[in-house]
């Protein structure tokens, strides 16, 4: 009996449940609290005397102050503990006695059996209830600890893991708001920029499609560099720009002969040009002119003088070495970091549609397994083609028909058949020295004082001087040599100036143009001075202008044997063989000894510099040379030959000094 507690429940048996072969259930339900008064029986089984306990109705002040306090408490219970269902606390709220609040409460899965035994056996409400409440306060206390433990561990974990997990996503959250506002502005950007360039309607839709590719790119694809790029050049190209030209004679007149001395025909040829295309405005197909002469002679000046005149934009493209088609007309945008051709490419830069397009060194451009340039070219010259030019990068037609292509060569046998026949060949012969000082004078003087940072009250050269440079220090069928020695003495001059002071003043004299460029390069003429047996002049035509090829002869005792030297080529070997046998069969006209080829050995020689020399034209010369040699006759020193092919003047070189004498 001393293990048996004071007070118990008095409870009804509701249900019994009897399983077969099994243990027997009961249900109880309790009714009231039953206070032990005294032990009747204690075998076979424990009887007692019980009291039953019913709860007396409490209303003081203190038992609805607890009342409320330990509902307080319930709310804040359940709020800290998860899965409990909201109507226990309506259910706990519904209560108004203090008592079955208590008993209600320590009911809850939350109290041990001894607190419930506790609870059971305090019989006065009011203070079973503060005995809860204080039960309660300790599992709300024991309750937020464990909470504040939690967060503490949670806020514990490895604090350098959530800052890396935390910087990663902010990173990601920025790249993506950032990229994705700075990708929707160029979206924008690019639309803008395809509505203004007037492109035509295929090439307009085609780079609106490649925006919207644009846009639906992930923000890290590697194909968004790509399409950016393909959309900037297409963006970039005059689709619709042109200048206006400016068709008038005079003042075109006017400013071709401010940026060049002579060259008259040339300048014709150009306002003639001008002239048409007013009269004929766009119907006129342009034609394609080719400067063709030596180096210097101002072809590519004149293509930018050409421009000036017609007020049109200028654009240069070297040829000279190409030999790639993809350099005129691109890669396709497959390969990695494909561009396109030159032609885009300057077109970009002329920036509108019509510009005067100079393509230089025609005749520089060789072919190979890459693919033949010319046949690229072929396209961009020609009328009927040019209006739908197709880059390989591009991808799309670019309209050329409306700018003015201009060809500058040094010879015209090596550009392509084809290629010639498209053109207007206008030939550029070499200047003649009195042309030389003209253009000397008015344009590369004052060029070079410019350039070097002088004017002209510190240096003035005499006409003297100015001829002494082209004689002594160049050989050259152009004026570009002579404008480099110039412009030479000019920075001489600048030196001193800087050394000496501003006032520095120098007339540049005969004397001082040996001073300043050293020993003179070149005889002043290079035809023999007296006429003499064996020798005889020719004439040959090089890129460059001309020589002058003094052809010496020489006999030998000996049997008929031909000797050659100074680097002849096959041509020249042949032709020597060719003047041996024309001498031999008219040997007897001329006065020689019909066996001269049992008796002399011939030895011929030219000996102007390495050049190496070929062409047929040279018999005559060899011929004249071995007669005069055999029949003992001088030869003219003042005469000279040449087999004349070139379409139109040419200068030679060698007459520098005899003004004239060859021309
Ligand atoms: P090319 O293209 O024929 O090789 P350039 O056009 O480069 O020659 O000319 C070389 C230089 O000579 C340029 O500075 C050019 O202005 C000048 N020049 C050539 N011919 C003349 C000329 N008739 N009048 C004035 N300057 C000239």
């Amino acid at each position: 009996t001393d293990e048996l507690c004071p007070v118990g429940v008095i409870a009804e048996v509701g249900h019994k449940i009897t399983r077969p072969g099994g243990p027997t259930h009961i249900i109880l339900q309790g009714v009231a609290r039953g206070i032990v008064k005294g032990f009747d029986q204690r075998a076979p089984y424990t009887l007692a005397t019980i009291e039953r306990w019913d709860d007396p109705q409490v209303e003081t002040l203190e038992a609805r102050a607890v009342m409320s306090h330990v509902l307080e408490q319930v709310e804040a219970y359940v709020a800290m503990l998860p899965n409990v269902p909201e109507e226990v606390v309506t259910m706990v709220r519904s209560v108004d006695e203090p008592g079955w609040l208590a008993d209600l409460i320590a009911f809850s899965p939350e109290f041990q059996p001894e607190k419930r035994q506790e609870a059971l056996e305090i019989l006065e409400p009011v203070q079973r209830l503060r005995h809860i409440s204080v039960i309660m306060q300790e599992r709300l206390e024991y309750l937020s600890l464990r909470h504040q433990i939690q967060s503490e561990a949670q806020a514990g974990m490895d604090k350098q893991q959530r800052e890396y997990l935390l910087r990663e996503q902010m990173r990601t959250i920025q790249r993506e708001l950032g990229d994705i506002a700075g990708e929707e502005a160029l979206v924008d950007e690019f639309r803008e920029k395809i509505e203004a360039a007037g492109m035509p309607e295929d090439v307009k839709t085609k780079a609106l499609l490649q925006v919207s590719r644009l846009e639906h790119q992930h923000p890290f694809s590697p194909e968004i560099g790509v399409i950016r790029t393909y959309l900037e050049w297409l963006t970039d190209l005059p689709w619709s720009t042109e200048t206006e030209d400016q068709l008038d004679l005079k003042d075109a007149a006017r400013i071709l002969d401010e940026d060049h001395y002579g060259l008259t025909k040339v300048k014709e040829r150009i306002l003639e040009f001008i002239a048409v295309r007013k009269l004929a405005g766009n119907r006129m197909k342009s034609p394609i002119i080719c400067f063709v002469g030596p180096p210097g002679v101002g072809k590519t000046s004149l293509g930018k003088s050409i421009a000036r005149s017609m007020g049109r934009s200028y654009v240069r493209m070297s040829l000279g070495g190409v030999r790639d088609e993809a350099e005129i007309r691109g890669h396709r945008r497959t390969y990695i970091g494909a561009f396109p051709g030159q032609i885009i490419q300057m077109m970009k830069k002329a920036g509108t549609m019509n510009p005067v397009f100079l393509l230089d060194e025609v005749d520089k451009m060789s072919m190979d397994f890459r693919g033949d340039p010319s046949a690229a070219l072929l396209e961009v010259l020609d009328p009927e083609q040019n209006n739908t030019f197709q880059d390989h990068y591009l991808d799309v037609e670019y309209d050329l028909s409306n700018v003015m292509f201009i060809c500058t060569a040094n010879v015209l046998h090596t550009i392509p058949q084809a290629l010639r026949d498209r053109m207007e060949v206008l030939q550029l012969a070499g200047y003649t020295e009195q042309e030389k000082i003209e253009i000397a004078k008015r344009f590369l003087v004052a060029k070079a004082i410019e350039g070097s940072g002088l004017t002209d009250k510190n240096i003035v050269f005499t006409d003297d001087a100015v001829q002494t440079v082209i004689q002594r220090y160049t050989r050259e069928a152009g004026v570009r040599n002579l404008e480099r020695e110039i412009s030479s003495i000019c920075r001489k001059v600048a030196r001193k100036v800087v050394v000496e002071g501003t006032a520095t003043f120098e007339t540049i004299t005969p004397e001082k143009v040996t001073e300043y460029l050293g020993v003179p390069r070149y005889r002043p003429s290079m035809a023999e001075e007296q006429n003499e047996v064996g020798v005889a002049t020719g004439l040959a035509w090089t890129e460059v202008g001309g020589e002058i090829l003094v052809t010496e002869c020489t006999l030998m005792p000996g049997r008929g044997r031909l000797m050659l030297t100074g680097k002849l080529g096959d041509v020249m070997q042949e032709s020597a063989q060719a003047a041996m046998s024309f001498v031999r069969t008219r040997a007897e006209e001329f006065g020689i000894q019909k066996d001269f080829n049992r008796k002399y050995d011939v030895h011929v020689h030219i000996p102007e510099g390495a050049i190496p020399k070929d062409g047929p034209s040279a018999g005559i010369t060899l011929a004249t040379a071995l007669i005069s040699a055999l029949a003992r006759v001088p030869a003219r020193r003042d005469e000279a030959f040449q087999l004349v092919e070139a379409v139109g003047p040419v200068l030679l070189l060698g007459a520098q000094g005899d003004a004239g004498l060859f021309e």
